[in-house]
């Protein structure tokens, strides 16, 4: 039996949780199974490296601190590799403390341990710096170590590129570390060990009432995921998908069961609505007085493509006159660059001036759950739901498995609590739902 075990950052934010996790590690080994660690960084490191970074840079620019805008990677410098570059070997370093660390409490505490960083177990990504893909990694180190008896501590979230640099997998990427090498591994299960003892109906910070989900499909995790639910990051959860690794998201502090994320023949509940997940990270944008004519919104949205902005929900109107309304929203953090993009595009000569407004006073709230496939008014409910609370939806879109409304960023809690109390996930008993 192999099993691969992921801590977080808060899991391993001082050395009495250092200790603490040892002492989990080993008591998994001596139940006799393989045991292969994945660590983030400790609590708080990675924005601080960031935040160095930065400030570094705005004192060169001489626009002040921004240090302040650390959790987002090279968002000012996106595109120049060359610092990409360095601000991925500075970032990659604050798993390498917590995987040596804990390296060492291990051996304090009697047992035989390893640590390795990226390179060490041959984990090659991509080239995209600051946000890598894994491609794969050679298992044979990890293997001999393993077999040697020792508990086998992997640095997460880095990789290295084909030219040999040290890549890193975006903010939370130790999950996708820990889920790949399972996959890989053929671990009998990935555990995620973290500050919260399971996947909630919604974020627990935001809602207390959330109530602990039991099992969840790949399918609902992905979008919760996608949707605002940091508690994974989305990839990993694509990898697990793929490889239909079992993954266990559950308490570093306790050993009570946690959620498992597993396929959906499966899982036995079924509820029509699952979670729901608020995405604060978004922006809008309004197009007025577009050319109604073939190849206009094509352009658009490949110059966006081509300034690497991922665009998530998009409206267009019906034509009036020849020219028609187009909104669409896209990251929060991408807002300046989508709009100078727009800026210098020329739509048609000869058209109008197209008038770009701008709002990133908004948020997304998502419900999502697989028994939507087969229950229709799912998407009226919600909408019933917010006209009771009086707020006002700025856009829709719906998948097979989930509906999402845009609305102004000041009622989004309100609209996450209504929704979260309507579809009946309060903890206690419940009303049904739909
Ligand atoms: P780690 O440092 O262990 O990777 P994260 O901070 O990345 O932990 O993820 C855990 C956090 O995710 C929780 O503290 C919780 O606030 C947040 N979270 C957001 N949505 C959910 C959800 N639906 N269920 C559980 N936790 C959630
Ligand atoms: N330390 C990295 C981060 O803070 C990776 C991780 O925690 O998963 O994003
Ligand atoms: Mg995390």
């Amino acid at each position: 039996m192999l099993i691969v075990q992921k801590f977080g950052g808060s899991s391993v934010a001082t050395l009495e949780r250092i200790r603490n996790v040892a002492e989990r590690a080993l008591a998994t080994q001596r139940a006799g199974q393989d045991v292969v660690v994945v660590v983030s960084a400790m609590a708080g490191e990675t924005n601080r490296l960031i935040g160095l970074a930065n400030a570094l840079a705005s004192e060169g620019e001489g626009q002040g601190d921004r240090a302040s805008k650390g959790p987002y990677l090279a968002s000012e410098r996106a595109g120049d590799r060359a610092h990409e570059r360095e601000l991925d070997q500075l970032v990659s370093t604050g798993e390498n403390v917590s995987a040596a660390l804990l390296a060492m409490a291990i051996q304090n505490a009697g047992g035989r341990a390893i640590s390795l960083v990226g390179h060490q177990i041959g984990l090659q990504t991509d080239g995209t710096y600051t946000n890598a893909r894994i491609l794969g990694f050679s298992h044979g180190r990890i293997r001999q170590e393993l077999t040697a008896g020792k508990v086998v501590v992997c640095a997460g979230f880095q990789g290295l590129n084909a030219a040999g640099n040290i890549t890193t997998l975006g903010r939370g990427g130790s999950d996708t570390s820990a889920v790949a090498l399972a996959a890989a591994l053929k671990a009998d299960a990935c555990e995620i060990l973290t500050d919260v003892d399971g996947v909630y109906t919604t974020d627990p910070r935001v809602e207390p009432r959330a109530r602990k989900i039991h099992r969840i499909t790949y399918e609902e995790m992905l979008e919760l995921a996608s949707l605002g639910a940091k508690v994974l990051q989305i990839r990993s959860v694509e990898f697990a998908m793929k490889f239909g690794v079992p993954v266990h998201v559950r308490s570093s502090l306790n050993d009570s069961e946690g959620t498992w994320i597993v396929s959906e023949q499966k899982s036995l509940e079924s509820a029509v609505v699952t979670g729901v997940a608020l995405d604060r990270n978004e922006a809008k944008v309004t197009l007025t007085n577009v050319p109604d004519v073939p190849g206009t919104i094509a352009s658009i949205f490949g110059a966006l493509a081509g300034a690497d902005i991922v665009v998530d929900m998009i409206i267009q109107n019906a034509s009036r006159g020849g020219s028609t309304d187009v909104t669409f929203t896209v990251p929060e953090n991408d807002l300046k660059k989508a709009v100078a993009g727009l800026r210098s595009l020329d739509l048609l000569p000869g058209a109008g001036p197209m008038e770009i407004l701008s709002d990133p006073d908004i948020c997304k709230i998502s419900i999502v759950g697989v028994g939507m496939r087969t229950h229709a008014g799912v998407a009226s409910k919600a909408f019933e739901i917010l006209a009771r609370e009086n707020i006002n939806i700025q856009m829709v879109s719906t998948s097979e498995i989930k509906v999402s409304v845009v609305v102004h960023e000041r009622y989004g809690e309100l609209a996450l609590r209504a929704l979260h109390a309507g579809f009946g996930l309060h903890e206690g008993p419940t009303s049904s739902a739909a």
